[in-house]
């Protein structure tokens, strides 16, 4: 059998820290895959079915915990959320990096598992930037924003459960850390050709 080469990298930390931003810039690179979780909330105006999430009924996603389908689960604001073990398993054969944003909770979880990956914290460089680039993004309501930011300073007291911690100051720095961190910053990962093919 082929051994499986790729691995995991888990992109997580609180919320404005600059997740999104930084998976999206590790997405250029055709050696890695995103983590497509599942989840019962309904879809956002906007959002395409297998490509933000897999949505899925309350019923069929129970179902698909019971049968062993995601490496972890977890409930937020009332809906399930969980990562699919079978494109994770596809990604690693592949020799490709999965990649998975997630949130604090969600990390941990999956570390007490010792599921194997690569943990990386996103640390904003203070509170108080923090603040202005979630205020700036607009999305939240003060009161939500509020409750994020008291969550975050919790949040950033689990950092050193990380494998790494990436300091999201200046963001082309940081992109080219977690590159570095997770061995993107040269030529394809071992084992996997230019053409996608496994020699
Ligand atoms: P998360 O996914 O962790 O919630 P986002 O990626 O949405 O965070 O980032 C929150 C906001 O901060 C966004 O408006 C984003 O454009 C901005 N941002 C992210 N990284 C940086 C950075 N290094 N410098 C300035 N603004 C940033
Ligand atoms: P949203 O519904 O706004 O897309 O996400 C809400 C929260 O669910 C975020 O904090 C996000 O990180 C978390 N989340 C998304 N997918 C997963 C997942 O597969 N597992 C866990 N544990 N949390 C997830």
């Amino acid at each position: 059998m082929q051994e499986a080469l790729g691995r995991m990298l888990l992109v997580s930390g609180p919320s404005g820290c600059g997740k999104s931003t930084i998976c999206r810039r590790l997405l250029t690179d055709d050696r890695v895959v995103f983590s497509v979780s599942a989840t019962t909330r309904p879809m956002r105006p906007g959002e395409v079915d297998g490509r933000d999430y897999h949505f899925l009924s309350a019923q069929e996603f129970r179902a698909r915990r019971d049968a062993g389908e995601f490496i972890e689960s977890a409930e937020v604001h009332g809906n399930m959320y969980g990562t699919l073990r079978r494109p994770m398993e596809a990604a690693l054969a592949a020799g490709r990096v999965f990649l998975v944003e997630i949130d604090v909770q969600g990390a941990l979880q999956l570390k007490s598992l010792e599921v194997p990956g690569i943990f990386v914290f996103i640390a904003p460089p203070s509170m108080e930037i923090l603040r202005e680039r979630l205020a700036g993004r607009g999305t939240e309501s003060p009161k939500v924003l509020e409750r994020r930011l008291q969550k975050a300073e919790d949040e950033c007291r689990e950092r050193e459960r990380y494998d790494h911690v990436v300091v999201n100051d200046e963001l082309e720095t940081a992109v080219n850390e977690v590159r570095r961190i997770a061995g993107l910053e040269t030529g394809p990962v071992a084992g996997l050709a230019s053409d996608g093919a496994i020699r």
